[in-house]
């Protein structure tokens, strides 16, 4: 995702953190690795990998989703035991409560696993230790959060990389980190600016993953309806507000239905309003069963989406990529946007 530094930044842990870290490890047996509701890449690539390192340990580990995931990251679960929470809430619930110690990756607190999961996990007295790079995490028995990274998947390849003294790991993890990466990093072509990251995907390379091989996997899976949706939100639905550099692409439930739509099928829609030269801030918004979705961009860090969401749409995120959602009706929403947009309040000025 995006970050709000252009520095190069190295990320230190503190040896106490790590060592309190193999600690918990070494007294747990069944180990629980949860992520956040809407799984993307990062969440998906985070969990596997910290699934696939403590197998190596020999531990129960199972990695607890909570609502389906898109069809085109079905791949980095092969291997890998795991329960999507929306369909068996039970057993869900049954094994955060059998779980010595859970790990919550690419998400900043309980709340982003859905209302179902975030009251269970609200109740929970294990150990629950936090791998993380959005803003604003909670507090919980270890946080290894970074904000500044840009993925979580970098932050857990250093962990990673302490905890074996190893730079290379097996295959299995190194695609999965490598999804993280290159998803949360838009094919880094944002939050791009860390050397670091380059000598990371160096060493998952050294696995002998096939990268381009990946990337197909990862992108070049488009069903046709997939592919038109995206032409008409640009095409019909896309609105341009260029005195005040800003743009959005609203779809209702109708029009996502006439598509096809497909889980993950609105991926990446959202960054195509800020290829215009004269828009700073974009916003994606999709009308979903039960509330309307929404997504905001910027390409400017002074333009803080992620306080834009918090402060007005109930949500949260990175400075330069936020979402949120609303319980209103879709043509309420897009109104109450349009005026923000027309008063400039994604410039958080006062
Ligand atoms: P996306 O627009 O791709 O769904 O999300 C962009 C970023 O904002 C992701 O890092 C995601 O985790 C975060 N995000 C999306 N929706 C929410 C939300 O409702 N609350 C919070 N706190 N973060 C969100
Ligand atoms: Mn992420």
């Amino acid at each position: 995702m995006h970050t709000e530094t252009s520095q190069s930044f190295i990320m230190r842990f503190t040896k106490k953190d790590i060592l309190k870290l193999e600690e918990h490890i070494t007294k747990a047996n069944k180990i629980t690795v949860i992520t956040h509701y809407n799984p993307d890449g990062d969440a998906l690539g985070s969990s596997v990998a910290l699934y696939h390192y403590l197998k190596t340990l020999n531990k129960d580990c199972l990695c607890l989703i909570p609502n389906p995931y898109p069809s085109n990251l079905e791949f980095v679960l092969e291997d890998t035991d795991f329960i999507i929470a929306e369909k068996s809430f039970k057993n869900a619930k049954q094994r955060l409560l059998q779980t010595d110690l859970l790990f919550l990756v690419d998400m900043n607190n309980n709340s982003r696993c859905g209302d179902n999961l975030e009251k269970v996990l609200n109740e929970l007295s294990c150990t629950k230790i936090l791998i993380d790079h959005h803003l604003k995490p909670d507090a919980f028995a270890l946080n290894f959060s970074y904000p500044e990274s840009s993925a979580t998947c970098e932050v857990l390849y250093n962990i990673l990389k302490r905890l074996t003294k190893r730079k290379v790991f097996s295959e299995k993890i190194s695609k999965a980190l490598y999804l993280g990466l290159i998803t949360d990093t838009g094919s880094l072509s944002y939050s791009n600016d860390n050397p670091e990251i380059y000598s990371i995907i160096s060493n998952l390379l050294k696995s002998g993953l096939k990268a381009s091989k990946l990337h197909q996997k990862i992108f070049d899976t488009y069903s046709v309806s997939r592919l038109r949706l995206l032409g008409y939100a640009i095409s019909h639905k896309m609105k341009v507000f260029s005195k005040e550099r800003a743009a959005f692409i609203s779809l209702s439930k109708e029009e996502l239905k006439r598509y096809n739509y497909q889980t993950g099928d609105l991926e990446g829609v959202v960054n195509y309003s800020l290829k215009l030269a004269g828009v700073d801030f974009c916003a994606l918004l999709s009308e979903r069963d039960d509330k309307i979705r929404m997504s905001f961009r910027s390409k400017d860090p002074s333009i803080d989406v992620n306080l834009f969401a918090r402060k007005f749409w109930n949500g949260g995120g990175h400075v330069m990529a936020s979402g949120g959602k609303s319980y209103e009706k879709l043509s309420e929403v897009e109104r109450k946007l349009t005026a923000q947009i027309k008063n400039k309040s994604f410039l958080n000025n006062d």
